[in-house]
């Protein structure tokens, strides 16, 4: 439908001339599209109110914290421990003179008992404290005093695609690549998505104490409904600090792309997108290395197409390429040998061998480097594919708790 509507456009552009502009100048259909704030969920703001006593300092140039705190309340106990705890959170080698402290002390005779030491970082909004636990001394708290988290909704129908009609809902534009990341396994967006298509996306959005938008936060939920089908993605913590998302069944969403490309490997090198300005490529290595033995097999990572096997003697050595849907590549280096069933033009599936570790090409013992590209940009592997899914299923207590959770989230969709 889509398509068709743009051939009718280009047709009747070439009839018209000037009109042509005119006509892209303003929206081709009414737009059915509704943003509005739901929850509202201010971060509560720890203080500590029952102090004895408070009082403020400022650094002075040169001065080291705690002795600007000592300058203030000598013979203050706690005063070290305080500023340690502060320095696990708040990089004291770059604290700005006059930066301003908070102190909280109980007083003990004469003797000034430190209770809280609080430090705002100006330019993040974000408030550093070290706060006394009566048997371990101090832990560490940091909170944003001033900036307010809302779940905020935005939803809308497809006019003309859904990049273009999800900003002109309201919603950012790292949220709308997040949620095609989310579907990506789910949805061709090159050939599934038509006019009246609907989507709702449902994440969090920070805002400082003058009411402007900060940053955005997570998506909590999205939906997308074609003529396929109902897709639908939920965040969830389904474990304590694990988190994934998930679909109404509470399973992850299809697997897109293995983390590993081998079995048992070892990641021996991390990603890294930018160059060091100083040392020039020393960095740069926008890819994954998992160490293994050589001739382990080398998986492909997702369904696909081997698009791509050759040699580079300078670089990659033995690589492969894998085409994957919506414009997810994968590259797989230094291998010792490629697979007989994995020629250029096979389809492979998750998981399929298509070649062995070696130490081919600029390598300096058996590993795979492994890089993920989408759309012809080289992105995290770890990122892409945490995004579009855990792998996970959830059940009993889990599934339960996720049921209830999605309860709560799914009168938002509108
Ligand atoms: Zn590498």
């Amino acid at each position: 439908m889509l398509s068709q509507r743009i051939f009718a456009l280009s047709l009747w552009g070439s009839i018209a001339g000037l009109s042509t502009l005119l006509f892209l100048l303003y929206p081709l259909f009414t737009r059915e599209v509704s943003a509005q704030i739901i929850i509202s969920n201010p971060i509560q703001h720890t203080f500590e109110e029952d102090a004895i006593h408070s009082t403020q300092i400022a650094l002075r140039n040169g001065e080291v914290l705690a002795n600007a705190i000592l300058r203030q309340l000598p013979n203050a106990q706690g005063v070290y421990q305080a500023v340690a705890t502060v320095g696990t959170g708040f990089d004291l080698r770059r604290i700005p003179v006059g930066q301003e402290v908070l102190i909280t002390y109980a007083m003990e005779e004469d003797t000034p008992i430190i209770q809280s030491l609080l430090l705002k970082e100006n330019r993040t909004l974000q408030t550093t404290q070290a706060l006394r636990n009566t048997e371990q001394g101090f832990s560490l708290k940091q909170f944003s005093e001033y900036i307010l988290m809302e779940q905020q909704l935005v939803s809308g129908t497809v006019t003309s695609s859904l990049y273009v009609d999800g900003i002109a809902a309201g919603a950012p534009a790292n949220k709308l690549m997040e949620m095609f990341d989310l579907f990506a396994f789910n949805v061709d967006f090159q050939r599934d998505i038509r006019e009246k298509d609907q989507f709702d996306l449902i994440y969090e959005q920070y805002f400082d104490s003058h009411g402007n938008a900060v940053r955005s936060g997570n998506i909590i939920a999205a939906k997308l409904v074609t003529q396929q089908g109902v897709n639908e993605s939920f965040r969830f913590e389904y474990e304590p600090g694990e988190v994934g998302y998930f679909n109404r069944d509470g399973s992850s969403l299809k697997k897109a792309l293995l983390l590993m490309p081998v079995q048992g490997g070892r990641l021996t090198s991390g990603y890294s997108a930018r160059r060091n300005p100083v040392y020039g490529y020393s960095e740069f290595h926008p890819a994954l290395d998992f160490a293994a033995p050589k001739g382990t097999p080398i998986m492909s990572a997702g369904d696909g197409v081997v698009i791509h096997r050759g040699w580079d003697p300078k670089g990659y050595g033995n690589y492969v390429k894998v085409q994957h849907n919506n414009g997810l590549m994968t590259l797989y280096a230094h291998m010792s040998s490629f697979a007989a069933s994995a020629p250029v033009g096979a389809r492979v599936k998750q998981g399929q061998t298509i070649g062995y570790v070696g130490s081919t090409g600029m390598s300096t013992g058996p590993h795979v480097h492994y890089e993920v590209w989408v759309n012809g940009v080289r992105r995290n592997p770890r990122t892409i594919v945490n995004t579009m899914s855990s792998g996970i299923e959830l059940k009993g207590e889990q599934l339960e708790r996720f049921k209830e959770h999605i309860r709560t989230v799914e009168p938002y969709f509108s």
